[in-house]
């Protein structure tokens, strides 16, 4: 897709927008006398608003991810990134959105609340891309595409060329969330975003860097869509202390625990099949597995009354009497084969 057909898929009202210009756009510097945003002078260590751009977070993020500030949107949580796709792009009512099924339950809600339809369309076998059943399912009104790999709650990466070519080959935006490709050999698309104008890559804190509570999510996209997110977003939405913390947190790496994740996957994924009420563990690239078993609610109802909390997936579509167990500390991860042994044995909680 050309860039200049980018701006067609854009809400008319957004594109013509005129945002919001905080007290603080005109003076940079951070020395001064600031009698212009009617904040208190007095120092409580929060007095003043936070950087609106957050220059000095998307640099040192920059640095991390290998792509220009221009190409970098931080929000609370990807969670806000995915609500901003919906407001930049859908006109509410007349809009809709293409994604897979099952996937991540916040493009559906993200999208009922901005009263934009969602065309679900089933993952292929062994939870393989659908490609040529996405591009069927669009039409003229089909301003988004959502895509997640590795996918949550089925686990697994899609094949990063496939990726591209439908990326390519779909009329509208693409919104592919990486949230758990940290965890994945198969890498990330978000270079890419220098060559495919509508292409958005959404990546996250909270889960390989281990700061959920920090709320923030990352959105890689061409310089243009990133300048409409941020015209639409709230102008602080990232807190000071949010800020303040992740830079810090930055500084240190997190190869370690991914490393040790990827490696306690293995541990646990080989070890599920001894029990005969496993059925299946699929295989993942995320940091969690999807395990089905005979009965996953009685499964379900054992663990947590041992006080080990799972996702019950097995209501969602494809993914019946299924389990999705995140991979915890070694120490929690044989407290979780521990019960699961009490559970064959017989000795189970109901
Ligand atoms: C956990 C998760 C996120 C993270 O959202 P945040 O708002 O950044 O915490 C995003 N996408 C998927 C698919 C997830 O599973």
């Amino acid at each position: 897709m050309k860039g200049n057909n980018i701006e067609a898929l854009v809400r008319p009202n957004i594109r013509t927008l005129c945002p919001y210009s905080t007290a603080r756009d005109e003076y940079t510097g951070s020395l001064g006398i600031f009698l212009d945003a009617n904040e208190s002078p007095y120092p409580t260590g929060w007095n003043r608003y936070p950087d609106p751009h957050q220059k000095a977070l998307k640099a040192q993020i920059s640095a991390l991810k290998g792509l220009p500030a221009e190409n970098i949107f931080l929000g609370n949580g990807s969670d806000e990134a995915i609500d901003l796709c919906f407001r930049v792009f859908c006109t509410p009512g007349v809009d809709n959105a293409v994604a897979i099924s099952p996937s991540y339950g916040m493009y559906t809600v993200a999208a009922g609340i901005n009263d934009v339809a969602v065309r679900s369309v089933p993952l292929g076998p062994g939870f393989s891309l659908p490609a040529r059943a996405l591009l069927d399912a669009a039409d003229a009104h089909s301003k988004l595409l959502f895509l997640c790999s590795p996918n949550n709650p089925t686990g697994n990466a899609f094949d990063p060329a496939e990726l591209e070519a439908l990326v390519r080959a779909f009329p509208g935006i693409v919104v592919l969330d990486e949230a758990y490709a940290d965890f994945s050999a198969k890498g990330s698309l978000r270079q890419k975003v220098l060559e495919l104008p509508n292409l958005i890559v959404l990546q996250t804190l909270s889960k390989a860097y281990g700061l959920a509570a920090l709320r923030l999510g990352m959105a890689f996209a061409s310089a243009r869509i990133i300048s409409l997110m941020s015209r639409v977003k709230y102008p602080y939405n990232i807190n000071q202390a949010a800020l303040d913390q992740v830079s810090r947190a930055l500084a240190s790496p997190v190869d370690g625990y991914v490393s040790e994740i990827v490696s306690e996957r293995a541990r646990v994924a080989a070890a599920l099949p001894a029990w005969g009420f496993v059925r299946r563990v699929h295989p993942s690239d995320a940091n969690f597995l999807l395990v089905q078993v005979d009965d996953a609610d009685a499964l379900y109802a054992h663990l947590l009354a041992d006080g080990i909390i799972v996702r019950n997936r097995s209501r969602v579509p494809l993914c019946a009497g299924c389990l999705r167990i995140t991979i915890g500390l070694p120490s929690e991860n044989d407290r979780l084969l521990q019960s699961l042994d009490r559970y064959e044995k017989g000795d189970i909680h109901r």
